[in-house]
């Protein structure tokens, strides 16, 4: 099914995304947590890509196991690092197994990595059009709600979103954020750009202090005031802090379904048992 039906057919949608190992010999444990993590039934699952074009087959293993849960899957792909070639055997690859949703990413550009020259895309919006004249797929992108880091400025930022969502978007995936009203500022620049497709909103559950870390490094996310307090009071009991980031990323759900966003997509670091407790609390399960 493809997943621009499916948002318009469910007032909610809450999906998840894993990623997959760097190792064949971790594909077994990966495969059982997508397992696990279907018994939640979410209306989508997202598969990571590595920045590196390597491990392809890695995303495609997985992207078949969650169609084969009876999840409908989302096969990440990214651009920058592959070449044209590489990307045409990819999206052979999907075709071949029936994998019709794409999330077309342009990829972090890697430390020393020299500009792509005409064998490579250089941005999203490139690899956007090179899949919908390759195929019948439902293509979704990625979106900032704090700019991405790379934009000089917001405006900048919204006119490259506008410009890569009029080549064939179905729909925008945010980055994650942890206070929503950025993100209701966002949707309300989206829509004074035009952008008219449905935004889903990435939430990361921060279950340990960590992760918190590695993630600030990662997404340049504004974190409030009242999540550094949470992190003080429970950041050296492991467990509180879980309980604490499940509850966090809860009731930023439930804020933002109770304003009217209720499509939901769930960064939940390969833990079905965490996306598991956040899903049971939400009034539409
Ligand atoms: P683009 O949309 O191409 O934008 C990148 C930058 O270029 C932006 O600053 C934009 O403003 C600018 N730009 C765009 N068009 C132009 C133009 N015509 N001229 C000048 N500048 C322009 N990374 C992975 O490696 N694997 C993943 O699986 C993955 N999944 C992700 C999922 C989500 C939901 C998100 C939000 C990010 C994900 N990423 C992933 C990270 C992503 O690849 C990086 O954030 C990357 O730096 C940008 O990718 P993009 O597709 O947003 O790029």
């Amino acid at each position: 099914m493809k997943i621009s039906d499916l948002l318009k057919e469910r007032e909610t949608t809450v999906s998840f995304e894993v990623f997959p190992p760097k190792q064949w010999d971790k594909i077994d444990g990966t495969k059982a947590v997508v397992r696990e993590m279907a018994k939640s039934s979410p209306d989508f699952m997202s598969v990571t890509y590595g920045a590196s074009g390597s491990g392809a087959g890695f995303t495609m293993e997985i992207a078949k196991e969650i169609k084969d849960s009876g999840i409908v899957p989302l096969s990440h792909l990214t651009c920058l690092t592959s070449t044209k070639d590489k990307i045409h055997s990819v999206l052979e690859g999907l075709k071949e197994n029936h994998i019709e949703n794409i999330l077309a990413l342009r990829g972090d550009i890697p430390k020393d990595f020299d500009f792509p020259d005409e064998l490579h895309f250089k941005y999203a919006y490139q690899l956007i059009e090179e899949i919908n004249d390759v195929g019948d797929f439902c293509i979704g992108g990625a979106c900032y709600p704090e700019m991405h880091p790379e934009s000089g400025n917001r405006v900048e930022d919204m006119e490259h979103l506008k410009e890569k969502a009029d080549c064939g978007l179905s729909f925008l995936t945010t980055q994650m954020f942890f206070d929503n009203s950025i993100f209701f500022d966002f949707c309300e620049r989206c829509q004074i750009k035009g952008i008219n497709i449905p935004i889903i909103a990435g939430i990361m559950p921060i279950t340990n202090a960590n992760q918190m870390k590695r993630t600030l490094e990662l997404s340049n996310a504004t974190v409030p005031k009242k999540f550094y307090r949470i992190m003080d009071h429970f950041g050296d009991n492991p467990e509180s802090m879980k309980q604490a980031g499940i509850v966090y990323a809860a009731e930023q759900i439930i804020d933002l379904m109770a304003n009217g966003f209720s499509h939901i997509h769930i960064y939940t670091m390969n833990h079905p048992d965490v996306a598991a407790e956040i899903t049971k609390m939400l009034p539409c399960r």
